[in-house]
């Protein structure tokens, strides 16, 4: 997720201070501390991303017999570091921390993470140049695309799409694509499909703080890797959950190969997709509220394309650019990463990442071209290579993080509320308190799931 009003913010107030923080982080501290009470029985914890990876840890530090399944081949789900690519690890899926009063932000500090000082400045390439926010700021026209942006945390009418929202605030199509990167792309969507009201409604709800961290010293997979340790050992592997039967007092699990597993208790923390495709089949069927919030909230297509190229052409001080076009955001990659790899990530969301996805290979170039538009042909000129991830297309994930639509006002408590005191539910989308589509969400999920299994 970007939170751009939240990137915004940084990108123009100094990072707050380790000292100004101390008072939140010693909070942060409190909350980390693992859940309290026993439990006897078996648990069988389904999926391996940072819901699933911390709630087996936290279990594990309980003494709780645990076992893990995961469909693919490697742990941490949409976090997910590409190695090999420059020569610091690119996260294909989560990559900035959002705000510091969260238990993910803790562990990412525990972890001695060093974070990015300079996130730069948002540039939009605008009738035909590439002009820093404060000037476009002056124009009428362009003020209006970001006012909306401001509005998702004031908004006050009834429900309505952001498209809508656009529409009758007079943002026009010709500055449209900043409200479709800051808006729609930021809650991992279109804005045709986004529910502004649900969006004023997580923002109120949102507690994390407003600032963005990005990491330069490691990757998002290698904090969780520290941090939940004691459980790896618990992950079995290309094992996926094809169907549970919690019909009789033992709770029977069976893989794709027919292999069967029995646990007292079982955590579902799967991507909200798998869920919606109906991939885990249930006996008995889920209850009528459960399927309900499985098919009101939102979640679609999500790419990025990680562009390298031989040399910078873009801005110095370059934190994202905006055009209009196939892409509405990039972003430089490698910013105080590395001085020597110049790569720019192209952020996609919604309809935007379903046409890409669509193109094959051909999304790149029709990348280059865009950016050739803002640069003067300098795209085409120093390309060297690219990687897409298509999310939608990953196995086991289906789609990129969770959204509000107009028919998701409250199913997430729905969602994450459990079944027969057998079956419980967490994950990004499960995340009640306004930080679904974050690891911090996913991490509070856990917590809120176990204790709930301790008690
Ligand atoms: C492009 C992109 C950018 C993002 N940017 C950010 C960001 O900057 N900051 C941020 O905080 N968040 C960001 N997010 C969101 C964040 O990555 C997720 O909210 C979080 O990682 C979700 O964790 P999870 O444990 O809920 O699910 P997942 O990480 O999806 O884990 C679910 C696991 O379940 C497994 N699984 C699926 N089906 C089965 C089955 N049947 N049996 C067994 N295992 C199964 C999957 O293989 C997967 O490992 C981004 C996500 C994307 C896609």
């Amino acid at each position: 997720m970007t939170r751009m009003n939240r990137r915004r913010f940084v990108k123009n107030v100094a990072l707050a201070s380790p000292i100004l923080l101390a008072p939140e982080l010693l909070a942060g501290c409190n909350k980390l501390k693992i859940p309290k009470g026993s439990y006897s029985g078996k648990i069988i914890v389904i999926g391996a991303g940072a819901a699933g990876m911390v709630a087996a840890k936290l279990l594990t530090e309980r003494n709780v017999d645990v076992l893990v399944l995961e469909a693919a081949s490697v742990h941490g789900g949409r976090v997910l570091p590409l190695n090999d690519f420059a020569s610091f690890p690119v996260e294909l899926g989560a990559e900035e921390v959002h705000g510091h009063r969260t238990r993910w932000y803790q562990i990412v500090k525990d972890a001695n993470a060093d974070f990015i000082n300079e996130p730069g400045e948002n540039y939009y390439f605008l009738d035909s140049k590439v002009q820093i926010e404060s000037k476009i700021r002056n124009d009428a026209e362009s003020s209006k695309a970001l006012d909306m942006v401001a509005a998702m945390d004031t908004y006050s009418g009834g429900e309505i799409t952001a498209e809508q929202y656009s529409i009758n605030n007079g943002v026009t199509a010709h500055v449209k694509f900043i409200d479709d990167a800051q808006v729609g792309g930021e809650f991992g969507t279109s804005m045709d499909r986004l529910s502004f009201s649900g969006v004023k409604t997580s923002n109120d709800l949102w507690s994390a703080g407003n600032n963005n961290y990005m990491i330069k010293n490691k990757s998002l997979l290698s904090v969780l890797d520290n941090y939940c340790s004691n459980m790896l050992s618990k992950i079995i592997y290309d094992t996926q959950v094809v169907s549970i039967d919690y019909s009789q007092p033992k709770i029977i699990l069976t893989d794709q190969n027919g292999s069967t597993y029995e646990a007292d208790k079982v955590i579902i923390a799967v991507p909200l997709t798998v869920l919606q495709q109906n991939s885990i089949a249930f006996t008995p069927a889920l209850p009528a509220t459960k399927i309900s919030a499985i098919n009101g909230i939102g979640i679609g297509a999500g790419m990025k394309i990680i562009l390298k190229f031989n040399a910078a052409f873009w801005q110095n001080d370059l934190g994202s650019l905006y055009s209009d076009g196939v892409v509405p955001e990039y972003w430089p990659t490698a910013l105080e990463k590395s001085t020597s790899d110049f790569l720019l990530t192209a952020f996609v969301m919604g309809s935007f990442a379903e046409y890409l996805s669509a193109q094959g290979s051909n999304a790149v170039t029709l990348c280059l071209t865009q950016l050739d538009a803002a640069y003067a042909g300098a795209a085409t000129a120093h390309f060297t290579d690219s990687h897409i991830i298509d999310w939608s297309l990953q196995p086991f994930i289906g789609g990129a993080y969770s959204f509000p639509t107009q028919t998701s006002n409250q199913p997430r408590t729905d969602l994450a509320a459990s079944v027969s005191d057998k079956l419980y539910f967490a994950g990004e989308a499960t995340n009640t308190e306004g930080s679904f589509a974050t690891v911090h969400g996913a991490v509070d999920s856990a917590f809120k799931v176990v204790e709930e299994i301790l008690s």
